[in-house]
């Protein structure tokens, strides 16, 4: 077990605490949303409580180690200030002689926001003095920045070296318990969905999945690589041709391991799909099939009626659900009802007490879709970070932490 903060002595401390406040912005400099910001709000207000000085650390987007005004962390400051009705004071950059100036007269209770991490390239290289830099700005470190725990940065695992004291923030703790029970200790029957645009990217997911749960839904463009690798017609679907021959070995395992693989066995299909604009394309013809087949000159976008009925008790029965993207283009409305059903199955299956795990990204959107977002377990607040947690390797950032 990894050191959290209630481990070591924050009180009266200058604690430095790496947040992920890579939040949206509009053309007005304004946080769109400001969910990430909310989400390290119980480590912030526990280490006020505590009277530390503390000093907040992220990134916003990707500036490429250059200063770029519009990636500005100003508008964070502004929001954190509204929620902890408190000021917050931003610094001009995250290294420096003024930021060491400003860090030391930090007192206990004040809040210090650092200047967006990757306006220097250091920052994602690691680089050790910069890493070294950062550290001595404060006595302890707090790692509550789960979006970023996958990535081996300066802030997120370099600094832990050149600190007295490190531990999770109340946020990773909460991740790492949720998805850390639902793989580990999951109550039976498991289930995983996934789905999304490529195999290719889950590979090691799936690897790991098969050794743990007892049934595995696929959906998304992922599921014509395994229907093709059968040899069922997939049209113009999305297909990773070099990736059939592993499709069918990953087959073989599921069958070797007992893991019942759901493939989709009828699809939502077009002709036509304008991608960039995420909509139908024009006068694009749009049908369901009555097999798992896509004719030719189609590609399949969605997961049909009939894949729902039979995957429907199958989520229904099952006591952990862990999913993690869409189970078809669930961005244009008339290919997102395969997601949103799911969505609502997932969270009908919760509310009869299973426990359900939903990975970052899409399939966040997809539940927030379907209005049932509070209706699950757990949403992870880190696509890439939650998807390497299920592939059950241990994230970098969480490795540099001390253990208990
Ligand atoms: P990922 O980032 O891997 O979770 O993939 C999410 C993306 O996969 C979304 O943008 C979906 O539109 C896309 N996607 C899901 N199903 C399909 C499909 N059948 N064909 C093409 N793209 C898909």
């Amino acid at each position: 077990m990894k050191k959290t903060i209630k481990d070591i002595s924050v009180a009266g401390k200058k604690v430095l605490v790496r947040v992920d406040f890579n939040v949206p912005l509009n053309d007005k400099q304004e946080v769109t949303n400001d969910k990430r910001i909310v989400a390290a709000l119980p480590t912030i207000n526990y280490l006020l409580e505590q009277k530390a000085a503390v000093i907040l650390m992220s990134h916003l987007g990707r500036p490429k180690g250059k200063v770029v005004s519009a990636m500005s962390l100003k508008p964070a400051a502004k929001r954190l200030g509204e929620l902890i009705k408190k000021d917050v004071v931003m610094a001009p950059d995250c290294i420096g002689p003024e930021v060491a100036k400003m860090s030391k007269d930090l007192k206990s209770g004040e809040v210090l926001l650092l200047e967006n991490l990757r306006f220097h390239p250091q920052e994602e290289k690691n680089d050790d003095a910069f890493a070294k830099e950062l550290a001595s700005f404060g006595e302890v470190f707090i790692q509550d920045a789960f979006g970023t725990v996958h990535r081996v940065h300066a802030s997120t695992a370099g600094m832990t070296k050149y600190i007295k004291d490190a531990a999770a923030g109340f946020l990773v703790e909460k991740e790492l318990q949720f998805l850390g029970e639902a793989l580990n200790n999951a109550k039976k029957p498991f289930l995983a969905i996934l789905g999304g645009a490529k195999v290719s990217d889950k590979i090691k997911v799936i690897d790991n999945l098969l050794g743990k749960v007892d049934s595995l839904v696929i959906g998304g463009a992922m599921a014509y690589t395994f229907l093709k690798a059968q040899g069922i017609g997939t049209g113009k679907s999305l297909v990773e041709e070099d990736k059939l021959d592993l499709a069918r070995e990953l087959l073989k395992k599921a069958e070797a391991k007992k893991v019942k693989m759901l493939l989709p066995i009828d699809h939502i299909i077009t002709d036509k799909i304008d991608f960039e604009n995420k909509k139908a394309g024009d006068g694009a013809k749009i049908s369901e099939t009555p097999d798992a087949e896509v004719p030719a000159g189609f590609m399949g976008v969605d997961i049909g009626q009939m894949t729902l009925k039979r995957i429907a008790p199958v989520i229904l029965s099952a006591k952990t659900i862990v999913w993690n993207g869409p189970a078809g283009v669930f961005e244009i409305p008339e290919f997102s009802k395969g997601t949103v059903e799911i969505a609502k199955l997932v969270a009908q299956a919760t509310e009869s007490g299973a426990v359900s795990v939903i990975g970052g990204g899409d399939s966040v959107s997809a539940v927030k879709k379907a209005g049932v977002d509070k209706k699950v377990t757990h949403v992870s607040t880190g696509g890439g970070a939650s998807l390497e947690f299920l592939e059950g390797i241990e994230l970098p950032g969480i490795a540099v932490l001390p253990e208990k």
